[in-house]
């Protein structure tokens, strides 16, 4: 699986013409690889970065021809920092199911588990701690009890690797309910 940013279209073409680009570009790596899996990444949206809206994702994959190898990263940090909330519990349920009606879980390949230090619809990608950023811990406890996201690899790519191994069992001890 490799995983990228879609691309940014500059302001020299428009967003359909970018967006039909990045699926012809992988159309055409995947005709000269025979596994390689292109993972496209949700973006904060800086600049003319595409890939932040889920309907951007869903319309690369639109138009790839082998669906067996393309798939979906979702970056908790570049959700928030797009607009999609991720303050409580149930605005994280209810992005999920907004990936699920647009992307479909069945496209789902990784996460990214970032809190954000940049603020909500900002379009700007700053990751945090987890619980030091915008989004808090509820979102983290909400993502790790979903059935939706069972056995999809989740990555940390928090600022501070001295709080790496604390981050790592603090998330797998979330999968558990309190008795
Ligand atoms: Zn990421």
């Amino acid at each position: 699986m490799l995983n990228f940013h879609p691309g940014s279209h500059l302001g020299r073409i428009s967003e359909a013409d970018c967006l039909a680009r990045i699926a012809e570009s992988i159309n055409e790596a995947h005709a000269r690889t025979r596994t390689v899996v292109a993972v496209l990444e949700n973006t904060a949206g800086q600049g003319t970065n595409l890939g932040h809206r889920f309907e951007h994702l869903s319309a690369i994959i639109e138009a790839v021809e082998d669906k067996t190898r393309v798939g979906v990263c979702l970056d908790t940090c570049h959700a928030f920092a797009a607009g999609y909330d991720l303050r409580s519990a149930e605005a994280t349920t209810a992005t999920l199911d907004e990936f699920g009606a647009v992307i479909g879980f069945d496209y789902l390949r990784g996460m990214h588990l970032n809190d954000a230090r940049s603020a909500f619809a900002s379009r700007v990608d700053r990751h945090h701690s987890l619980g030091q950023g915008n989004i808090g811990l509820a979102a983290f406890t909400t993502l790790m009890r979903d059935p939706r996201i069972d056995d999809i690899p989740l990555i940390l790519e928090t600022i501070d690797s001295s709080l790496w191994a604390e981050e790592i069992a603090w998330l797998r001890a979330q999968q558990f309910e309190p008795s």
